[in-house]
Parts: C-alpha cells; structure tokens; sequence
C-alpha cells in the first residue's frame, strides 16, 4: 500500500557499530534576546526552547538569537 519506496541508501552507514546508529540526536539550542537576554526553557529541549524564543518575539517585538547544535548524547 505504500507508493513511496523506502530509500536503501540512507542507513548504509559502516555496520560495524550496528545498533549505535539508531540513537536519536539530540537538538541543543541557546537562546538570547538581543534587549532582555538569556532566555532559558526549563525543559532543556531545543524544540521548546525554539518555541519560547518564537513567543518571546511574538509578544515583544524583540529580536532572539538562536544558536543551535545536533549531536548524539554521549552515553558510552
Ligand atoms: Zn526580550
């Protein structure tokens, strides 16, 4: 029932690591309000800390600076 193949090519990644490759990255982003500063979501998730600043900017007009990175967690 599904039209759209799905795409071989993606996960051939070295199969040495096996299961390694399937840990979810994690989204980590800073937030800074150009006339209030710093802004922190308490959750500590980037979507949500990307949602404050949009509401930030919403609210006030002010101008937030995003400064994003992706990254697997180090968990050994
Ligand atoms: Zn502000």
């Amino acid at each position: 029932m599904n039209p759209i193949p799905s795409n071989p090519t993606v996960c051939k990644l070295s199969s040495a690591t096996g299961t390694m490759l399937h840990r979810l990255a994690r989204l980590v982003i800073e937030a800074e309000c150009t006339t209030c500063g710093r802004i922190c979501d308490e959750n500590g998730e980037g979507i949500s800390t990307v949602r404050l600043a949009l509401a930030h900017s919403g609210a006030t007009g002010h101008v937030v600076i995003l400064n994003g990175t992706t990254d697997l967690p180090c968990t050994e």
